[in-house]
């Protein structure tokens, strides 16, 4: 399956495309991630993203586009991908219409998390993610089962985003209405689109993707004799 998680910054769109690329069989493809690999590698494109990102700004369409079509052919790719933070332009969206298109692939679903923007900055600003593994985690909603040790991998060492701080998240969440949310539309038009309650907690959240995306991927769930 082909899908994309669509959302503002802080909906959960990371948190659940962890847990849907085990039962999906698919790769999650984070683009926050890349660019924030290409900072930390000190690469051409990570130069120029860096001062972007840090404003809660959009890095060039041109740059993002180029980065997921080299992404989507690599091998891990051939069961599926999840995208999660792209397309977040009505041009990328295009894009990526037509890069799919060429490459004789199609997309399955869009699934929206919807989240009120004063929640959203809560989560963000209690943020933060295993140094290690790159597991996530929150100060209030989702704190490892013992403090300060991580539950996937026993790290003890955790970052925060530099650009998780409330004033730029202020300008992300501009940047998602402004640039991002004219997408629902787009896809909404090809009938791809599936709006989720992104209010909930965690496993609620989780719960409501899996019974939209089973039936889309065949996965027969047993029925509990009662
Ligand atoms: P995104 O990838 O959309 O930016 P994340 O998945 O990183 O968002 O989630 C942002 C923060 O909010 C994380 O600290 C995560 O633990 C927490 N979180 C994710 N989903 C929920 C939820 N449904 N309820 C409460 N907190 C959540
Ligand atoms: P979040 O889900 O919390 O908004 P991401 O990790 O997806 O964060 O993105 C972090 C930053 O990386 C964005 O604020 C933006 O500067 C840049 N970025 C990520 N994906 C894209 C994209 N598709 N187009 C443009 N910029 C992007
Ligand atoms: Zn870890």
């Amino acid at each position: 399956m082909n899908l994309i998680l669509l959302g503002p910054p802080g909906a959960g769109k990371g948190t659940q495309a962890k847990r849907l690329q085990e039962r999906y069989g698919v790769v999650q493809i984070s683009t926050g991630d890349m660019l924030r690999a290409e900072v930390a590698a000190g690469t051409d494109i990570g130069r120029e993203a860096d001062a972007v990102m840090k404003a809660g700004q959009l890095v060039s369409d041109d740059i993002l586009v180029r980065m997921l079509s080299a992404r989507i052919e690599r091998p891990d790719c051939a069961r599926g991908f999840l995208l999660d933070g792209f397309p977040r332009t009505v041009p990328q969206a295009e894009a990526l219409d037509r890069m799919l298109a060429e490459k004789g692939l199609a997309l399955d679903a869009v699934m929206e998390l919807k989240v009120d923007d004063a929640a959203l900055v809560e989560r963000i600003a209690g943020r933060y993610t295993c140094a290690k593994c790159g597991a996530g985690y929150h100060d209030t909603f989702q704190k490892p089962r013992e403090p300060g040790v991580c539950d996937v991998c026993g790290g003890r060492s955790f970052t925060r985003r530099a650009d998780d701080n409330r004033e730029t998240v202020m300008a992300r969440l501009a940047a998602y209405h402004r640039q991002t949310a004219p997408i629902l539309p787009h896809y909404a038009a090809q009938g791809k689109l599936r709006s989720v309650e992104g209010m909930a907690a965690i496993d609620e959240v989780t719960r409501q993707l899996e019974a939209f995306l089973d039936p889309l991927a065949g996965v027969v769930t047993e029925a509990v004799a009662s």
